[in-house]
């Protein structure tokens, strides 16, 4: 078994390891080729501008993320064509339906992208230009498999025109309109023509050859050649969303055991559900169960005798029985009260977020959650959403409160940080003191968020412009506070800012806080956010095209919750993927 996936960026050790093999296929199957070319791939990933081609990798992986095959796909999005650079099994797998996969893999994506259609070259089966005729049998076997998907030389051209006179093998150029029944006009097929020629091989075709070239596409419209090995029609490109686009999801399966019955306590399990019920609908998502990983997570970015303080209290705690901090130890920090129900003020920041003996394994499982999102972001989605609760956020590095107990944003940004440089964005309508507190020495995390002025809005004593990190961390948190009073407008200038923030600091990885609560109604807020504002800010932080983890953090107006959160991965998708 194999799966197709896309292979986004060099940063992660297993997409590392993915394109070091795809070297190794172009070096055994195209001996051609230069050194320089094969070492460049992973700067083609990265950089379109210079290429002036989206280059777009396919491998096909299979047991022990052994590659079986790959393709290599440039996208132009003003000419609107796609261009099959590479499609190669491995020398050890040919046949075996990798070859189909990776086309129709390929396919599906030209087709999303809008393209409007599919060019590559594939060497002749003429014998007048392809004298071995072992070699020429080859070229007739790939050029029925392309006629098999739906893709045929274009005639009556002098695209094939050896360089150097008396050269074998000059290749055709093949089209695949992916079965959108397009009549290719001459013109388009011209400037597509022209670009490739000059973009791909500007170093080897001279540009009166290019002109040449060119030129001899007479046909309005472009012709092709009939089919000569594949009778039956091609199969038309299916559009539909490809499981290596969808959002990893996991959510924490354990969140309702911690449902806290006293009155007005809004972070109930119905939220989850009014979230699921909205965005399960979408074909969106791909859910996966969440792993369960070692304490050590979470007291990488949690003092540990904190930790361990939530885990033995909530296991000393009755059924129903809940503890409220009411004793704040400030003036004797050495001294933490020894009776465990009354220690809680030590480790609290304030009244509201009791402890119980569901706590702990509720925020552990939600800790699980958020790290197994990350992990699928190392696996190469490119997009993943932990829906939990309890949330994380207001969690500093010896402190819960604000109705969270692990900084479950916290653990996966810590996580990653191993990989690259990590933003996290926190768009919660309460300040992400948890992040800002446990990053705040530091210049790989950057922290930025977007709250309500701590004068009015909780916390209260954290969140203000002025904290901007220190030490090493110093420029590295980023507070943008906001009057009680927002609209769209004045939101998305101060999202524009994060935004700017963090493509400045080229994290690769970016973890965004999730809080709902900055819509209209919401119970904690006083913004004023419409469902149409959460798919604008999905969009904009979509576009920073980044491997992107999301963690649910507040928003209580259940009415309303599931539409907005379906909005903000709307937005998010199609910012990541258009
Ligand atoms: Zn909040």
């Amino acid at each position: 078994m194999f799966r197709i996936r896309r292979v986004y960026d060099d940063v992660t050790p297993m997409n590392k390891e993915a394109i070091a093999q795809v070297q190794n296929i172009l070096r055994q199957q195209f001996p051609a080729l230069s050194k320089h070319e094969i070492a460049d791939l992973p700067r083609q990933l990265r950089n379109p501008l210079k290429y002036r081609f989206r280059s777009i990798l396919f491998i096909a992986e299979g047991p022990a993320r052994r590659i079986g095959g790959f393709a290599l796909l440039l996208h132009e999005p003003i000419l609107r064509f796609c261009y099959i650079d590479f499609i190669s099994t491995a020398r050890h797998r040919t046949g075996g339906g990798i070859g189909s996969a990776l086309y129709e893999r390929v396919r599906t994506e030209a087709l999303n992208l809008n393209a409007i259609g599919l060019f590559f070259e594939c060497l002749p089966d003429n014998p007048k230009l392809s004298h071995n005729p072992e070699i020429r049998k080859r070229n007739a076997e790939r050029l029925r498999f392309f006629e098999r998907h739906g893709a045929f030389p274009i005639v009556n051209t002098a695209y094939e025109t050896p360089l150097k006179p008396g050269e074998d093998n000059p290749p055709y150029l093949l089209f695949d309109d992916l079965g959108q029944d397009i009549q290719l006009e001459r013109d388009i097929a011209r400037e597509i023509v022209r670009a490739i020629l000059e973009r791909k091989y500007a170093n080897v075709c001279p540009p009166e050859y290019i002109d040449m070239v060119v030129e001899s596409f007479q046909d309005d419209p472009v012709q092709l050649r009939k089919p000569r090995y594949w009778k039956r029609p091609a199969v038309p490109a299916a559009r539909y969303i490809p499981a290596d686009q969808r959002i990893a999801l996991l959510v924490n399966d354990k969140h309702a055991i911690h449902h806290v019955q006293e009155q007005g306590y809004v972070e109930a399990p119905v939220r989850i559900d009014s979230i699921l019920a909205e965005i399960d609908g979408t074909g969106l998502f791909q859910r996966f169960a969440p792993h369960r990983f070692s304490e050590k997570h979470i007291k990488a970015v949690h003092n540990s005798k904190f930790v361990d303080y939530l885990k033995k209290v909530c296991a000393s705690l009755q059924p129903n029985e809940s503890v409220y901090p009411y004793v704040f130890p400030l003036r004797n920090a050495a001294r933490p009260p020894t009776e465990l129900p009354i220690r809680a003020g030590y480790y609290c920041i304030d009244t509201f977020t009791p402890l119980n003996r569901n706590v702990y394994p509720a925020a552990k499982r939600a800790v699980d959650c958020a790290l197994t999102a990350a992990e699928k972001i190392l696996e190469g989605y490119r997009l993943s959403y932990a829906l939990i609760r309890p949330p994380g956020h207001h969690a500093e590095r010896h402190s819960f409160g604000g109705f969270c107990y692990f900084n479950s944003a916290a653990i996966a940004a810590e996580y990653l940080s191993k990989y690259g440089k990590i933003a996290i964005v926190d768009i919660d309508y309460h300040h992400g003191n948890g992040q800002q507190n446990i990053f705040y020495e530091r210049s790989d995390v950057l922290t930025i968020s977007i709250h309500g002025q701590p004068r009015f809005a909780f916390p209260y004593f954290s969140g203000f412009k002025a904290e901007k990190g220190i030490g090493a961390g110093k420029n590295y948190n980023m507070n943008i506070p906001l009057p009680e009073i927002v609209d769209s407008k004045r939101y998305r200038r101060a999202l524009e800012s994060a935004v700017k923030r963090v493509k400045r600091f080229r994290p690769d990885f970016l973890v965004v806080a999730l809080g709902l609560d900055t819509a209209r109604s919401d119970p904690t807020g006083t913004w004023s956010l419409e469902p149409e504002d959460f798919e604008a800010n999905g969009g904009m932080l979509g576009s920073l095209n980044l491997p992107t983890v999301v963690i649910q953090e507040g928003g209580y107006d259940s009415h309303i919750l599931g539409i907005n959160a379906r909005n903000f991965f709307t937005g998010l998708w199609s910012g990541t993927f258009k």
